[in-house]
């Protein structure tokens, strides 16, 4: 797709024709009444053709209509379209921004600090005075830089007022500001989303009250970044338009050499500082929950994030909700197309990591002479540590982008086939810090020593066969090598004796800080459903000293621990084809929810797929297109729409055509 084709979408006029043409008009006034109709609020919001309306779903709804209010968009009762315009780049980013300069795929490291201010929940005014809890010094700095950026991008002060800073990396630095025409100038359906409130992503589509303070995020993409780099970050955060707890591109500007990138904020605290030795293990599973949802649909729409890790996922352990962001390094799964030498298959819808090749495409002898030979090798005098055997063959393509700690086997062992599945190590990498209580676990200083601190844990046997399965060769002449290793739950177990033992409810993290539990002093000790937390006997005793835990509470922890453990074991498979896939995940006892509908209810299709996708199409521009009934036509016509519209959820047709009566449930 060309630059071009992104940047059109952020036209201002969002039919490509002009507003006076009639058929625009009506065009118009038939998308209102769609979006209307489908906002999932401000009318019955089990309108009748909701596939999920058999589902009794109560509980579920008000926790997040609940979550919806905490952040701060509250409900309303009408969607504020304002003019209608969409967020104009401030000047066309064209061509020739991209046409020069070279990014270098090889070991793109970020380091962003994420800056944190304590703050009560839901306070607008306290949101918009972070800036003053930081040292003078600070201040200053972020005052300089503030000004700098708003004189490098003048455009920004008519429509953001930025207030403090976030974070910086070594690409980017992003800024807290307020939305000054949210209200009253934006069209935001496209990035809002029309996620239904049985999803765990309403609140992305709730939006916020009328007259309210409206926060974003401005990322300021620094040059060095190189353009290429850039466009590929902007088109791939376009592609994830109405993904689950992913954040959502707003808008786009560019001026001169400098973009930025306009995205919701999102509060979210220090993994390292603040939360993840005291999280309760309700909200460690609402952390994979929102990790694994925002996984899930990226994949399916190709894109790999490729740098999972705290710092780029923005948790709020009060709400248990968590954005995946910074999409600096992602790239496109390549399907069906098969260039390197791995004895798996690249990925495909039906096997999205791929699959291990039959026999008859690879040369098994060969394999097994390499294995014989290396273990001759490995025998040998121990002056070297263990090394991945260099192979003659062509590597050349692998992407090893990532960070140190979090990349995967395949990664490693520079496989040329990457899928989706090296997101889902690395997020078992961070599952591993919540069980062990430890960060970081692992310490090596290059690719090398990484594989050898996985093979440690996970055996020789399992590494070599981890790399066979890449047309790698693994020798190892230390010592401490063992053959068959241990499995993660040993792993985890002696990093953490303390496991089993159910925590103290601790009332500053999720779930306890519902509404429901703070009336109650001795919540249960995991909760198999945060959502009907009503059905747990009442405590007899306030906060903070509750009982210990009866023997059965203790049985129950020790079972979700067990989940757990086995969940960690199918994320941290060595061998990419056998990892689970995110949706998978998702149907796991860890992370499954009582009384919730199925994830596939909730998943968002990409754009062209689900029960509405033949009135989908992309034309010869590669533009977006939905066939829509027009008033005064007989037939259905063509109009394009913009990246994040026409999106069908689960076993709902999207917003323009829920009026349908093909699509309207009996
Ligand atoms: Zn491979
Ligand atoms: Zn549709």
């Amino acid at each position: 797709m060309a630059a071009t084709a992104l940047l059109s979408r952020h036209s201002s006029n969002p039919l490509e024709v002009s507003s006076s043409d009639t058929r625009n008009r009506a065009y118009l006034k038939e998308l209102m009444h769609a979006q209307q109709m489908a906002r999932p609020f401000g009318g019955d919001p089990q309108s009748s053709d909701d596939p999920l309306n058999d589902l009794n779903l109560p509980e579920l709804e008000r926790y997040h209509t609940h979550l919806a209010q905490l952040y701060p968009n509250a409900q309303t009762s009408a969607y504020q379209y304002g003019t209608s315009t969409s967020k104009a780049p401030a000047k066309d980013m064209d061509e020739d921004m991209f046409s020069d300069g070279d990014s270098d795929g090889e070991e793109m490291e970020q380091d962003q600090e994420e800056e944190e201010a304590e703050e009560d929940e839901g306070v607008d005014t306290d949101e918009e005075l972070t800036i003053y809890l930081k040292s003078r010094e600070e201040q200053a700095e972020i005052e300089e830089e503030i000004a700098d950026l708003e004189n490098a991008v003048p455009e920004l002060t008519e429509d953001y007022k930025i207030i403090d800073r976030l974070g910086t990396g070594t690409f980017s630095a992003v800024y807290k500001a307020i939305d000054l025409g949210y209200h009253t100038k934006w069209h935001n359906a496209e990035w809002h989303g029309y996620h239904p409130p049985s999803s765990s992503a309403y609140y992305q589509s709730t939006p916020h009250p009328p007259g309210s303070k409206v926060f974003v995020a401005i990322k300021r993409i620094y040059v060095t970044s190189g353009p290429e780099r850039i466009r590929n970050e902007l088109m791939i955060m376009e592609d994830c338009r109405g993904c689950r707890h992913v954040s959502q591109l707003i808008t786009a500007f560019r001026r001169e050499d400098q973009v930025v990138a306009i995205m919701p904020y999102h509060k979210n605290d220090d993994f390292r500082q603040d939360y993840f030795r005291y999280l309760p293990l309700e909200g460690v599973k609402a952390y994979f929950r929102c990790m694994f949802r925002a996984l899930r649909d990226i994949h399916i729409r190709g894109i790999i994030h490729r740098d999972v890790k705290p710092a780029n996922f923005l948790f709020d352990p009060r709400t248990g909700v968590g954005t995946l962001c910074d999409f600096g390094l992602a790239c496109r799964v390549e399907r069906g197309q098969s260039l390197g030498s791995c004895l798996h298959t690249p990925p495909s819808r039906e096997h999205p990591h791929g699959r291990l090749k039959p026999r008859t495409e690879y040369d098994i002898d060969h394999i097994k002479r390499m294995q014989k030979e290396g273990r001759i090798r490995s025998a040998g005098p121990s002056d070297k540590v263990g090394y991945p055997e260099k192979d003659t063959r062509p590597h050349s393509k692998a992407n090893r982008a990532g960070t140190r700690g979090f990349r995967a086997p395949e990664v490693l062992l520079k496989c040329g086939e990457q899928t989706g599945a090296i997101d889902v190590w690395s997020a078992g990498v961070i599952l591993l810090f919540f069980l062990t209580k430890k960060f970081p676990v692992f310490h090596s200083g290059d690719d090398t020593e990484a594989l050898m601190e996985i093979a440690t844990i996970i055996g020789r046997r399992k590494m070599e066969k981890t790399a066979t399965l890449h047309s790698r060769l693994f020798q190892s002449n230390v010592p401490s090598l063992t053959q068959d290793g241990m499995s993660w739950r040993e792993f985890v177990e002696r990093q953490n004796p303390d496991l089993r033992i159910p925590p103290e409810p601790d009332y500053s993290y999720y779930p306890y800080t519902l509404p429901e539990y703070r009336q109650r002093a001795r919540p249960p000790p995991s909760s198999s459903s945060c959502y009907s937390p009503g059905r747990s006997s009442p405590p007899p005793q306030a906060e903070p000293h509750a009982p210990s835990p009866t023997p059965s509470e203790r049985d129950q922890y020790a079972a979700e621990i067990e989940h757990a453990l086995d969940f960690l074991e199918k994320a941290m498979e060595p061998e990419s084809i056998r990892r689970m896939t995110p949706r998978t995940a998702l149907y796991h006892p860890f992370l499954r929810e009582p009384g919730a509908p199925e994830d596939d209810e909730c998943a968002p299709h990409p754009f062209g797929d689900g029960v509405c996708g033949h009135l989908h199409s992309i034309d010869d521009e590669e533009e977006l297109c939905v066939k829509v009934r027009v008033e005064g036509c007989e037939e259905l016509v063509e109009r394009r729409v913009r990246a994040g519209e026409g999106i069908a959820i689960g076993r709902r047709p999207c917003e323009f055509h829920r009026d349908m009566p093909e699509f309207k449930q009996g």
